[in-house]
């Protein structure tokens, strides 16, 4: 259904464009286009007004502009979640893209990151020190989506997710209102910051602690898809003695058209492993010896700069993207032979992709107060669809549900959000846990008791 074409009252409009130091943007105006695109193709709403804040009070402003005229309000930072919250047709978005300022305090191993920083900004600010935050998986997603909703990377086995490192917070809340939280200070709200989402506020700074990380190394390894079982079998078994500075996973995918891939395997299946080591090659070589062993059709084994691999797998903008993710208790021979099978089964050309995560070290050991019980889970399955034609969409959307039905025996109830789209509100109360979301709703009912902030895996606020 085509979106209404909501007024604004041009008063009130004009109030906005003076009190903003940033940009507004209406439906035809130059920009508007850009600026309501995200990383997800399939998402095409149109917002009744973008609102690109450059300041914590442009995001104040903002937010009071749209509760008076009664907008309902997206926030966008990174613009990568698959679901497309952050754009909502006839809403007010709160843009925070020109927001992405990150100071690197490496003296005192802080770095602190501007609400729309993404995570190619962060990652950038701290390599000349040869620190690092827990990071993601790819450069371009928004560091306050990533961190908020739990933030799961190559470093989370050696310095647990990216929330576990979140040291403070600055949000604007559904009131316009600034609120610092920490340990200390609004500790509930702190809480509810490791795993909850963009619910309780607009986070326009996040202070993250910072590790040292002097060398990073990779073996990216890729095997004809024949022998995938053996592959993800011999995975699996260094991973479970693997220490806590060894991340990585596997994958099943159509190789790509790079550089390091010959030509003629190019849009062939392969089955691939890529093991990442907070240390140096030659000690992840012998590691990785039994993968070695397997004889992959390409093999790199290199260091590597941190910053560098952070958007070495770097998607283009705007394909079509559906992806979810099972936590799984264990990964016995007979879920791998499913992994693998369903691998070999992708509809291809689409440039689809089943990965399997490593996960344990400091994510299973790491604090457990916090709202995300899937972090317990040895191992996660994340089917990642990208395609380009939209008449693959069906058949893409069903593999991803295949994947997940294959591997329910071993599945958690609980996921990771931040890889799912919407995948309904049980899902979302299944994922915190029920005792934890009803903390999560008095937290919700204390700082956005109206809901506002409803636009993502939304906690509903408890009744008065
Ligand atoms: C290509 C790709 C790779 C990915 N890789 C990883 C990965 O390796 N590890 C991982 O953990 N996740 C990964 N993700 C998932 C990603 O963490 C989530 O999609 C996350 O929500 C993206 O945040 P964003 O700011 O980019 O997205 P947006 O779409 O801009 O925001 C998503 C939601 O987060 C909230 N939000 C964003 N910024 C703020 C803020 N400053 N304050 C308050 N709320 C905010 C809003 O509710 C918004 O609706 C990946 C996603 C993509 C598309």
């Amino acid at each position: 259904m085509a979106p209404q074409t909501t007024t604004v009252p041009d008063r009130a409009l004009a109030g906005l464009r003076e009190d903003l130091g940033g940009e507004v943007y209406l439906p035809g105006d130059p920009g508007y286009d850009e600026a309501r695109t995200i990383h997800n193709g399939m998402i095409d709403r149109r917002p009744a007004v973008i609102a690109q804040c450059a300041s914590q009070a442009d995001v104040s402003n903002a937010i009071l502009f749209g509760r008076q005229t009664g907008l309902p309000i997206a926030v966008r930072g990174g613009g990568h979640s698959v679901a497309g919250t952050c754009v909502i047709d006839d809403a007010l978005v709160v843009d925070l893209r020109r927001m992405h300022g990150v100071v690197a305090d490496p003296e005192n191993m802080t770095v602190r990151v501007e609400g729309g920083a993404t995570m190619g900004h962060l990652d950038h600010a701290c390599q000349p020190f040869h620190v690092a935050a827990v990071g993601g998986r790819v450069s371009t997603t928004g560091v306050g989506g990533f961190t908020l909703g739990g933030g799961s990377g190559w470093l989370e086995r050696k310095f647990g997710l990216a929330s576990d490192n979140l040291l403070a917070a600055d949000l604007i809340t559904a009131e316009g209102k600034h609120v610092h939280t920490d340990a200390e200070e609004n500790p509930e709200l702190f809480w509810a910051l490791h795993g909850g989402g963009g619910n309780f506020g607009v986070a326009t700074s996040l202070t993250l602690r910072l590790h040292e990380l002097p060398r990073m190394s990779i073996a990216m390894l890729f095997f004809l898809p024949d022998n995938g079982p053996e592959i993800v079998r011999t995975l699996r078994d260094l991973a479970a003695v693997a220490p806590d500075e060894v991340g990585g996973g596997a994958i099943y995918l159509p190789a790509p058209p790079e550089p390091f891939v010959p030509e003629d395997l190019v849009g062939k299946l392969l089955c691939g492993t890529l093991f990442t080591y907070a240390g140096p090659v030659e000690e992840l070589r012998e590691m990785a010896a039994p993968l070695l062993a397997l004889k992959p059709v390409i093999e790199i084994v290199t260091d590597i700069p941190y910053v560098e691999l952070q958007s070495m797998l770097d998607d283009p903008p705007g394909l079509r993207n559906y992806w979810s993710a099972e936590y799984l208790t264990a990964f016995p021979d007979e879920a791998v032979e499913l992994f693998c099978e369903r691998g070999t089964r992708m509809p291809m050309p689409a440039a689809i992709q089943q990965v399997l995560f490593m996960m344990g070290g400091q994510v299973a050991a790491g604090p457990s107060q916090y709202p995300q019980p899937w972090r317990t889970a040895p191992w996660a399955v994340h089917p990642f669809a990208t395609w380009e034609d939209p008449a693959l969409d069906e058949r893409a959307r069903q593999w991803v549900r295949d994947v997940r039905t294959d591997v329910k025996p071993w599945a958690l109830e609980a996921t990771y959000l931040n890889f799912t789209g919407a995948e309904g509100d049980q899902r979302v109360v299944s994922s915190f846990g029920e005792e934890n979301y009803r903390r999560l709703a008095a937290v919700k009912a204390a700082y956005d008791p109206d809901n506002v902030f409803r636009f993502n895996h939304n906690i509903v606020p408890a009744a008065a």
